[in-house]
């Protein structure tokens, strides 16, 4: 569980961190009795691929909402020249394309802008 996306390595119904387990043609994360309540369990490969996918949409949001900055700050209140904004969304858009190359199927149709 190398992953930082907040809530996901904890039972959704106490609240207790989940665990590895299971045999190793079948590893799963299960919340064990009696610290957990030991009624949720979990393949864990394919939250482990939910996890990635997550963190990487989180990293992208960041980068949207960067962006969205980035522009009001040229556009709306003029605070950057044109070459601050270009070398700054240029940097932006190139960290993202560098999240997404293991991932294409997570870049929305059109973005970056040009491709
Ligand atoms: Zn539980």
């Amino acid at each position: 569980m190398a992953t930082q996306v907040p809530g996901w390595d904890t039972c959704g119904l106490c609240g207790s961190p989940m665990h590895s387990r299971g045999r190793r043609d079948k590893p799963r994360y299960v919340c064990p009795p009696p610290r957990g309540c030991g009624k949720v369990s979990i393949d864990r490969p394919a939250l482990d691929d939910w996890a990635a996918d997550a963190e990487l949409i989180t990293a992208l949001d960041g980068h949207s909402e960067a962006l969205d900055e980035l522009n009001r700050s040229y556009f709306d209140t003029a605070e950057l020249t044109y070459f601050e904004w270009t070398c700054t969304r240029d940097a932006l858009l190139l960290a993202t394309e560098q999240i997404t190359s293991d991932a294409p199927e997570l870049l929305p149709s059109g973005f970056p802008p040009g491709r």
